[in-house]
């Protein structure tokens, strides 16, 4: 029995390992590269409600073009759409191993719609990890990624929405998981090497 199906993964020196984790933190934090290279160290899927929206909107499905305006505005898209497509992803068969969430939950009601859907399936998050990043950096790095332009939702006006959005919703988040224990905050403030090792050290 190598853990395998029963939502355990088993790391290299044979500890039973954290495999469910979230990342939490600010647009523009480094949550998308961060959550891909966790993702590819354990060995898990990484999903990202932002990516997965923008390619059921690109696809044209129902959920997807009534996420759409949403999106673009720089609002949330509602949560029974996000329940919808997050519980339809975690029941794949390459999430039996565990997954790196990354862009939900982003409010209080999505972390609880997420303990439901993870409790219904016996696979509760195990770690939440909190990217630090203060606030005027933020604005510096998104203003770079404006640069690059290869996001519509980066021009200046809607990521000014988008940090607005995080900052009402973030703290009775955070609170949730610090209260149940759950809550790793790592460091977010230099190179995404830098922050990888800070996340390794705190996931071996
Ligand atoms: P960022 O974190 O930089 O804002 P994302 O790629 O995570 O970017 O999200 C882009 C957009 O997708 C958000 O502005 C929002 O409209 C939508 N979105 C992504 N995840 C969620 C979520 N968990 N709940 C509601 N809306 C979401």
């Amino acid at each position: 029995m190598t853990g395998q199906g029963n939502g355990q993964s088993v790391q290299k020196d044979g500890s039973a390992g954290v495999s469910r984790i979230a990342l939490l933190g600010p647009p523009g934090a480094g949550k998308g590269t961060q959550a891909s290279r966790l993702a590819d160290r354990l060995g898990v899927p990484h999903i990202s409600t932002g990516d997965l929206l923008r390619q059921v909107s690109e696809a044209g499905t129902p959920l997807g073009l009534q996420a759409r305006p949403y999106m673009d505005a720089g609002e949330l898209v509602p949560d029974q759409l996000v329940d919808e497509l997050i519980r339809e992803r975690v029941r794949r068969p390459d999430a039996d191993s565990g997954f790196v969430l990354d862009g939900v939950p982003r409010t209080l009601q999505q972390a609880e719609m997420l303990d439901a859907a993870f409790s219904t399936l016996g696979r509760p998050l195990q770690r939440v990890v909190l990217l630090e990043v203060p606030p005027a950096q933020i604005v510096e790095r998104t203003a770079r990624r404006r640069a690059l332009a290869h996001r519509p939702d980066d021009r200046a006006d809607i990521v000014a929405n988008r940090l607005r959005v995080y900052h009402a919703e973030s703290t009775p988040l955070t609170e949730h998981y610090r209260s149940r224990g759950l809550l790793a905050p790592i460091n977010g403030m230099g190179t995404a090497d830098e922050v990888a090792s800070r996340i390794e050290e705190a996931f071996p």
